[in-house]
């Protein structure tokens, strides 16, 4: 016997739920009620808070210490059919993430009626790439298109940007209607070191070279998802041993 489906559509509000927390100041353990998804639509002031860095923060009862707690949420803006997992994982366990996603996914697609496609999600391991998501999809970019035009940075600035140790990340702030702006990150001191400027000329003339199927299919062969990076494919690429030639 099937279960019964929800009538309503996917749709996940604001959502909290309890957890112990421990302090890493002090190591006193209390209860926090932090957010598992929100929905920016209905409550914009916890995009504000994300983007602030406010958002699962917490003040220790015991020595005042604050600390943001990272952990699974699901951030969802209905007005841009956009729904973002943000499953904090480090950067050796990327392919079990993305497995546990996946599988996730597959448990919520069940819920769904029949009739009702599960919607187009986005899955990122760092708070860093879910701001830089959402600015993305706000700005009107296409993901896997950015995605393709950083391999190509990462590849032309082989000396300066090596994907071992330097994130490059898409600065809508910077960005201009001319130029589409990525900066240089350090993977370890987090600093930020430098600026690339890309085309928007360039930009639009790659919307066209992939709207057509072929090129479409390769841009999906190069990054099928459901983790979309640049640097996770250039780091896989360096990590796999070298085909035998022909
Ligand atoms: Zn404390």
């Amino acid at each position: 016997m099937t279960p019964p489906k929800p009538s309503a559509t996917f749709h996940p509000m604001a959502q909290k739920s309890d957890y112990p927390i421990r302090c890493p100041k002090c190591g006193h353990e209390q209860t926090v009620s932090l957010y598992d998804a929100i929905d920016v639509k209905a409550e914009p002031a916890l995009r504000t808070q994300l983007m602030e860095n406010k958002l699962n923060s917490v003040t220790c009862v015991a020595c005042g210490f604050s600390f943001r707690v990272d952990k699974n949420l699901v951030y969802s803006d209905p007005t841009r059919k956009l729904l973002i997992f943000w499953v904090p994982t480090s950067e050796d366990n990327f392919a079990l993430g993305e497995e546990q996603f996946v599988s996730m996914l597959r448990d919520l697609s069940g819920l769904l009626p029949d009739d009702v496609h599960a919607p187009t999600v986005h899955l990122v391991f760092t708070r860093v790439e879910l701001i830089e998501r959402i600015f993305l999809i706000e700005a009107e970019l296409d993901e896997r298109l950015v995605e393709y035009i950083k391999y190509s940075l990462y590849t032309r600035n082989a000396e300066r940007i090596a994907p071992e140790q330097k994130l490059l990340l898409f600065n809508a702030t910077d960005s201009t209607p001319e130029h589409l702006c990525f900066v240089v990150q350090d993977a370890q001191t987090r600093q930020f070191e430098a600026m690339l400027q890309y085309s928007r000329d360039a930009y639009t003339a790659l919307v066209e070279t992939f709207e057509s199927g072929e090129k479409s299919a390769d841009l999906l062969e190069l990054f099928p998802g459901p983790y979309i990076s640049a640097r996770a494919l250039l780091l896989r690429e360096r990590s796999e041993p070298e085909r035998p030639a022909q």
